[in-house]
């Protein structure tokens, strides 16, 4: 198993020296940059019964040992990868297709839905006991991934408190989050917690292109610089339906200007492809409002830097201020939160089209 070009620096601080290691370790860092291939890697390594030689930097796994084969077939008695039972059920997730990604393989198959949005149950970390407290199978070292860690019900943190607060010998937890601040601050304070920093723009386009993505320099903008996002964001047409999603928003002569024909707009985009959903569109809208915000408050542009869209903030928030922008912000992260399961989409859309016509002073309909 492979880690990305943007990894290798951590690669060589956490693996050069993988005796040292703490009992568990807490991969940390926005969704997007390869943190769980980066698990899969350094639970391959340790786990790996010849790993490669690879000068002063730490050594991969060699990819073809009993145990390399074990772990690549999901049968290794010493590894163990807590998820979503949701995330299990459905196959594939988005870890282990990064994970594939990196090693090489090309089956991954884009994502049609997020499934990994369950919780992490107790009755899983308890699970976990006979295989903790009992000794390795091979006598080495054991590995257990929970990915994504914040996922953990109180209940399941509480029982994974215990266990750490009395870790067995050899064994390495990794715990794998985008959101790290939600995890209890007892369970943080017993990891090392290793932070996964945004690649150079210049390092995480040359990766895309050689992975035969095309519109590099906008996906990478509109994912916040996150390459595996922005190459899922390709695989799946999602900056075509970004840029439709984005057109009533614009408000624009001939498009839509009152909150029923601009839901009626969203609501034709979520029809047309079962692929785009409703948090991805309130995601899009967020953005936008975001951007919105930053040309009131003379800030620099995050997302929105083609020139056209540009010019299109520029122009509505003359019609607008920072105060009534930061509202809608509020109102959008707040409605982002039923935005999976809303009790009629047709009104969640055309409320969500209202406030933000009423932030641009905008009569309405
Ligand atoms: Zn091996």
């Amino acid at each position: 198993m492979n880690i990305f070009p943007w990894q290798t620096k951590l690669w060589e601080q956490l693996m050069s020296a993988p005796d040292k290691l703490p009992h568990a370790l807490l991969l940390a860092g926005p969704a997007g940059l390869g943190k769980q291939a980066f698990a899969m890697a350094m639970a391959a390594r340790l786990l790996c019964e010849a790993p490669l030689a690879q000068g002063e930097a730490g050594a991969l796994a060699c990819g073809c040992c009993s145990s390399c084969n074990w772990l690549a077939t999901g049968n290794h008695p010493d590894f163990r990868l807590v998820q979503p039972e949701a995330a299990e059920e459905a196959g594939m997730d988005e870890g282990e297709q990064e994970a594939s990604a990196a090693s090489g393989a090309k089956k991954a198959k884009p994502k049609t839905a997020r499934v990994a949005s369950g919780p992490i149950r107790i009755d899983q970390i308890r699970g976990l006991a006979d295989f903790v407290f009992i000794g390795s199978h091979r006598h080495g070292r054991r590995v257990v991934i929970l990915n994504p860690a914040e996922a953990m019900n109180p209940a399941a943190a509480n029982a994974l408190l215990k266990i750490l607060e009395e870790p067995p010998a050899s064994i390495c937890f990794i715990l794998v989050s985008d959101s790290w601040r939600k995890l209890l601050p007892t369970i943080r304070s017993r990891c090392r917690i290793v932070v996964f920093g945004r690649p150079t723009p210049a390092l995480a386009a040359s990766w895309l292109q050689a992975e035969g993505v095309e519109d590099v320099g906008s996906l990478l903008q509109l994912t916040g610089g996150a390459p595996l996002l922005a190459r899922d964001w390709a695989q799946q047409a999602v900056l075509t339906n970004y840029r439709k999603a984005l057109e009533p928003l614009l408000l624009t002569q001939d498009g839509p200007v009152d909150p029923v024909s601009m839901a009626a707009k969203w609501g034709e985009l979520l029809k047309a492809d079962s692929t785009f959903d409703l948090p991805q569109l309130v995601d899009i809208v967020q953005k936008w409002v975001m951007d919105l915000t930053q040309v009131a408050l003379a800030g620099s542009l995050r997302y929105h830097l083609e020139p056209a869209w540009r010019d299109r903030l520029e122009a509505l928030t003359k019609r607008s201020n920072a105060t009534a922008l930061l509202g809608c912000d509020r109102d959008l992260r707040r409605i982002r939160a039923v935005a999976r399961h809303p009790l009629n989409t047709q009104l969640f859309l055309e409320d969500m089209a209202a406030r933000y016509l009423r932030s641009l002073s905008v009569k309405n309909n």
